[in-house]
């Protein structure tokens, strides 16, 4: 890369903060109604900027949700076309006490940005977006053709996004995607993720009687859905820890062997990694490690669960109802909707007749593996080495970004995950950060980037 392209992110990293700042300012919360304005407030943030470093050709999509942005610059039919997709919207800042200083009044404090958004996915997607600036305002073009797509709704499912994918497919058509929405393996160990899990998010509501009774008077002889909802959820597993739902891993793609041998190899201890959980003990499917199990097993797990009486002191009722949401991370080539008919064929089995059950499903996503090789894939480990100089590792991950699947589908295109957050980056949670040195790295990475694709 030039020398001009170097001195201008080195003379430009004081503003290139600032303006990080401005965009974590503003609390684009997609899943809060009161903060439509924001949300919008942030989307022409977004489509201002863009203009303002050159990219001349954006526009603001209405959808029936948040708007999607979208952005391109072509220089040349005979060069390869990147499509970069990010998103500007973050999740509720809630509990708001737990944060050590607000979540919109970004603050530095030990070399690192903590706002909400500021990993997830600002941060990130806002290294890209200074690249960008740093070869239009040196070289006056880019080096390829770039098309730009940040949407509103990730942390709500992304509901708009797919149709306005599926609109706009020629538009979109490109050669590679390039996303940067995930995490690093380690500090210092630059990453290329190229495994993501799926998910199925159920909601499931038993009824018995029809009111809320005395449990002395009808105790014994009457069903307790909160008893019945429980034995239904002990029925997903098995004593050893595997999903005991029929069916549920006929699809599975098994590990290969020389996965297995390149995820030996990486520095990982299981020590350290439930020092971050606070448990007592790990816990999982039988014959796999725990990378294994996070990265290419799937799972099953309640993620919530009410019915009853829970105020303070006793209460002697037999409830009328309990509610639990639950959900399944896939792994390929477990297909979402697959799922969701073996688990809901699984409780008609269990669930007695004495109550009623009723199962509602929720967004999902399906799993992805990419390729490890490819213009986009290349050029990003050769990118990633330049700004780290440390050899990328290839990884897969735990969590779910399923518009990866839906490029895949739709635009026929492989996609490169070039993850710059770090684990401890506490997304979704009070006090999300992002280290600055990796937001420069990460410009630094991404301006490499360009000119190596
Ligand atoms: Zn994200």
């Amino acid at each position: 890369m030039s020398d001009r392209l170097n001195s201008y992110l080195k003379e430009n990293s004081d503003r290139f903060l600032e303006e990080l700042i401005s965009f974590l300012k503003i609390p684009s919360i997609s899943t809060d109604s009161n903060s439509k304005a924001d949300v919008d407030r942030c989307a022409h943030w977004l489509k201002d900027h863009l203009f303002n470093i050159g990219i001349t050709n954006v526009q603001l999509e209405e959808t029936p949700g948040h708007p999607i942005i979208y952005a391109e610059y072509l220089i040349d039919a005979s060069k390869p076309t990147i499509l970069l997709y990010g998103h500007y919207d973050v999740q509720p800042p809630e509990p708001l006490d737990l944060w050590d200083s607000p979540p919109f009044e970004p603050t530095i404090r030990d070399g690192k940005i903590f706002a909400r958004g500021a990993t997830d996915d600002k941060g990130q997607l806002f290294t890209h977006i200074k690249a960008l600036e740093a070869h239009l305002a040196v070289e006056g073009t880019l080096p390829v053709n770039v098309k730009i797509l940040i949407e509103g709704e990730e942390e709500v499912g992304s509901p708009n996004l797919e149709p306005w994918i599926k609109d706009n497919k020629e538009k979109l058509s490109c050669d590679a995607v390039i996303i940067s929405d995930s995490s690093m393996y380690a500090p210092g160990i630059p990453s290329i993720m190229y495994g993501l899990r799926g998910l199925a998010y159920f909601e499931i509501e038993v009824e018995g009687p029809s009111h809320d009774l005395h449990s002395g008077l009808y105790g014994g002889a009457v069903p307790n859905p909160i008893n019945v909802l429980s034995s239904i959820i002990s029925s997903f597993h098995d004593a050893d820890g595997r999903i005991a739902i029929d069916g549920f891993y006929d699809t599975v793609r098994d590990l290969v062997e020389s996965e297995r041998e390149e995820w030996k190899n990486l520095p990982f201890r299981d020590s350290e990694f439930l020092a971050e959980t606070g448990a007592s003990e790990l816990a999982g499917e039988p014959g796999f490690t725990t990378l294994e199990r996070v990265w290419a097993r799937p799972t099953l797990d309640c993620n919530g669960i009410i019915g009853g009486f829970t105020g303070e002191g006793a209460k002697t009722v037999l409830p009328s109802l309990a509610k639990a949401k639950f959900s399944c991370r896939l792994v390929p080539d477990q297909d979402p909707l697959e799922i969701e008919k073996l688990v809901i064929a699984h409780i008609e089995k269990v669930c007695p007749s004495s109550v009623k059950f009723k199962v509602g499903q929720h967004h999902g996503g399906k799993p992805v593996i990419t390729d490890k090789t490819g213009i986009a894939v290349d050029a990003a480990k050769r990118a990633l080495k330049k700004s780290w100089d440390a050899e990328p590792v290839f990884i897969r991950g735990g969590g779910s970004i399923p518009v990866v699947a839906t490029f895949a589908e739709v635009l026929k295109t492989p996609t490169v995950l070039v993850g710059l957050g770090l684990n401890d980056d506490r997304l979704h949670s009070p006090n999300e950060k992002f280290d600055l040195e990796n937001f420069y790295k990460g410009i630094q990475t991404s301006a490499y980037f360009w000119n190596e694709v």
